[in-house]
């Protein structure tokens, strides 16, 4: 039976840790990292991870802002908003929840941020650093750094010899990933979703991670025994409990199938989803020491 690799718990220590250098870099140099969330409209799951980031910044001792705007905002004023927060230097991370409604470019608004208060790493230059293998140099996606976290705590820093499967290749979660892996030394392949024998390819992997958004796609059949499995999807199911239908998150991984075969599992909940807020957080302070010149 594999290990189950409890995201929520990682994610927890982490956490304090932050919260602890924080409470330092305040009373060591007053600089109190500040993080602004830019929320456009009122879709219900960007209502959610916005009050969990908000939250999660004020435990750590953030100051932390949020910017609600309608979903009719026009593009100018979107970036005028941007604008003033890159201007503002109580300010050091800069998020705009996706998606943005209709209407709205995400290239151009995400372009925008500074890169220096980019903590979601989207900002093309932060992008090319990790593309460059810049990897401390760059603020990394935070879900693909999570990812990397929950793998190192595994395998170690240097996966030298390793062979990792990423499926999906998103700009978010998957071509990240796939840097993040290939910078620590692994074999990496990306798969998506015109990939042939997906199953065969999935099977070589060492170190496998599923970032798809279908549900229990990944079988106990597509591991390797003893690999490493990290389920990135969030995915909503309805499912039968006592005769009632009941609306649950499952992952793109066969849960139960997968701890018959793996060495370690992330389950949904409680995997990855914890960890990429973490590493929002982790990203903040680190852009408020750049910018004031301390170092960790
Ligand atoms: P996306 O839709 O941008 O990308 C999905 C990728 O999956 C694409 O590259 C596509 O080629 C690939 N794909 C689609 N169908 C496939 C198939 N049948 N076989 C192989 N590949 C296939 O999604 P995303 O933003 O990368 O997110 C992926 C999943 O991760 C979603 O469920 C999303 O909700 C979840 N997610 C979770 C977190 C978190 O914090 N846990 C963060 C971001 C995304």
């Amino acid at each position: 039976m594999a290990t189950r690799i409890d995201g929520k718990a990682i994610a927890e220590e982490r956490t304090a840790t932050i919260a602890r250098e924080t409470a330092e870099l305040v009373a060591g140099h007053g600089v109190r990292p500040g993080l602004a969330v830019v929320i456009v409209g009122e879709d219900p799951a960007s209502q959610v991870y916005v009050r969990n980031k908000q939250r999660t910044a004020e435990r750590c001792g953030f100051k932390s802002v949020k910017h609600a705007l309608p979903a009719d905002v026009s593009q100018n004023e979107l970036l005028g908003v941007i604008g003033d927060l890159n201007a503002d230097d109580s300010i050091h991370g800069i998020l705009v929840q996706l998606p943005l409604p209709d209407g709205l470019d995400e290239t151009t608004i995400t372009q925008a941020v500074l890169p220096a208060k980019d903590v979601d790493g989207f900002h093309y230059v932060n992008v090319g650093k990790l593309a460059a293998g810049a990897v401390a140099d760059a603020f990394v996606p935070c879900t693909p750094a999570g990812c990397m976290l929950m793998i190192e705590r595994e395998l170690g820093k240097d996966l030298s010899g390793k062979s990792a499967v990423v499926i999906g290749r998103s700009n978010i979660v998957g071509k990240p990933m796939a840097a993040l892996l290939l910078a620590a030394n692994a074999t990496v392949t990306v798969t998506h979703s015109r990939t042939s024998d997906l199953p065969d390819v999935a099977r070589q992997a060492d170190i496998l991670v599923a970032a798809v958004g279908r549900p229990n796609m990944v079988g106990a059949s597509w591991i390797k025994p003893g690999a490493i499995v990290i389920d990135v999807g969030i995915n909503r199911i309805d499912v039968d409990e006592g005769g009632e239908t009941r609306s649950r998150l499952t992952g793109d991984v066969d849960f139960d199938g997968a701890m018959e075969v793996a060495a370690a599992v992330t389950p949904v909940p409680g995997g990855v989803g914890p960890m990429t807020i973490t590493m929002l957080m982790d990203n903040t302070l680190r852009a408020a020491r750049l910018a004031h010149g301390i170092h960790a």
